[in-house]
């Protein structure tokens, strides 16, 4: 116990946190988890915690405690633990073979360590190939409204949460933002037409920047943080016409729906969509290692051949760590296991559980204004009044979560920079959950909402 008491002394003198204004995780202070095991964590007090959020973030796909994957990196660590990004390592190939296997149409794939970096990959690529075929004039790169794409400077300028990026300015140039799809809160009169309505919104931004000057289009399949917003229908058909049309690069950020969270192996991949980058970071390793990639097609990668053939000479920055061989070994055995325990026909499954769990608790509970998700990511967005649609109080939505804290499940809201939209509850456990898992989260929902709200 004294050994935990110096661990928290430290954690409150030195670490910066950041969220740190969190409340759902200051609810349990101090917010160091020390053990998990399957679906489940133990704080340093030891309490046990039923985690709907996999690892906070839709990271922990695959549950804690998984000694093969710690067995895998350890392996790998004392076999060969890093050479240069330009060279290569076993598990590196391996894994790219194995992940190119899931996403037919693609073919290449970039190391890096995070969604950021892996996004940052993707823009700096689209500038590329407007320097090299385009005179260096289609460089602007479109983002929507409520997306996230990472941290870095540039990621936060082609972010869809202005909150986020206040004092942050000024941001990086050529970035330019088209509006969300969110149908719920569209106040379009025609639902059936709205999937198209929300893609022609992006072709009247393009046409009033200039086609010429446009290069890349960055989206989540489903935004997360900023809502559980699954796209309209008809959204994904008119926005990839669009692209084809303006000779737009495609780029979708796969960072919480890739690896099977959705229920296949990638979220676009609900959607038929051909994109021309796809990023992932989060669930690719479950949090045993660090690593993300930026995957594109050959058609891409041709492009960035110089006379001699030679693809490799334009890629002039290099990320140190996207060298190291513990996050693919990590990815490697994370896929086996998806595979090996049909982890995607789970997530479907259990989803499917989740979805009708929150529909009944819509029956009951009023302030459910809308259920929406896929797989095993799924929201349930608040609202004071179904008809006005207002949004509930930001302090009654995080007061849920922490009463579900209080009971042992930690689930998440949407992000609370976003006026209006930090009223969705935020359910995403990892892809192992039972169905008693499940239910034990929808009924800690429904207890908190009575307590919560009547
Ligand atoms: N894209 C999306 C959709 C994300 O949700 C996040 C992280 N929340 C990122 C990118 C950035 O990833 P990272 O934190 O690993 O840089």
């Amino acid at each position: 116990a004294n050994d935990i008491q110096a661990v928290i002394d430290a954690d409150r003198a030195h670490v910066w946190h950041h969220l740190i204004q969190h409340k759902p995780f200051e609810a349990i202070d101090p917010r160091i988890m020390v053990e998990g095991r399957g679906m489940r964590v133990w704080d340093a007090t030891g309490k046990e915690h039923l985690d709907a959020v996999s690892g906070g973030v839709w990271t922990v796909n695959v549950g804690y405690g998984r000694e093969s994957i710690a067995n895998a990196v350890r392996d790998q660590l004392i076999k060969m633990n890093y050479f240069a990004n330009s060279a290569g390592s076993i598990p590196g190939a391996l894994f790219a073979k194995k992940l190119i296997e899931k996403m037919p149409g693609m073919s290449r794939v970039y190391y890096s360590n995070s969604g950021s970096e892996a996004n940052e990959k993707a823009f700096k690529m689209i500038r590329q190939i407007s320097h090299r075929h385009h005179g260096g004039k289609k460089y602007k790169i479109l983002y929507r409204d409520r997306d996230y794409h990472g941290t870095t400077l540039a990621a936060l300028s082609a972010g869809g949460q202005p909150q986020r990026v206040e004092q942050y300015g000024p941001l990086a140039p050529g970035f330019v933002m088209v509006p969300h799809c969110l149908e719920y809160r569209s106040q379009y009169p025609d639902a059936e037409s709205y999937g198209e309505a929300a893609a022609n919104a992006i072709e009247e931004v393009i046409l009033r920047e200039g086609p010429d000057t446009v290069g890349g289009l960055c989206l989540e399949p489903i935004t997360a943080g900023g809502g559980v917003i699954t796209p309209p229908a008809g959204y994904w058909e008119r926005v990839q016409e669009i692209c084809r049309k303006y000779n737009i690069l495609l780029h979708i950020d796969e960072v919480v729906c890739g690896v099977g969270r959705t229920g296949a192996w990638f979220g676009y991949q609900h959607y038929g969509i051909k994109p021309d980058f796809v990023t992932m970071a989060k669930g690719v390793a479950s949090g045993y290692a660090a690593i993300s990639c930026t995957v594109t097609t050959e058609a891409v990668f041709e492009q960035f051949k110089d006379d001699a053939g030679d693809p490799m000479s334009y890629f002039r920055d290099i990320s140190t760590f996207g060298g190291c061989a513990a996050g693919p070994a990590a990815a490697l055995e994370n896929m086996r296991i998806i595979e090996d325990e049909k982890l995607i026909d789970n997530t479907q499954a259990m989803g499917h559980r989740l979805f009708d769990n929150l529909l009944a608790l819509q029956e009951k509970h009023a302030v459910i204004g809308e259920v929406r998700g896929k797989g095993l990511f799924v929201g349930a967005e608040l609202v004071e009044d179904r008809h006005s649609r207002t949004p509930a109080e930001e302090k009654r939505v995080q007061a849920v979560v922490a009463d579900c804290m209080a009971q042992g499940v930690i689930i998440g809201a949407t992000n609370r920079s976003l006026p209006g939209f930090n009223n969705t509850l935020c359910l995403s456990p990892a892809l192992i959950a039972t169905a008693s898992d499940i239910d034990q989260i929808t009924d800690s929902i429904d207890q908190a909402l009575t307590r919560v709200f009547g």
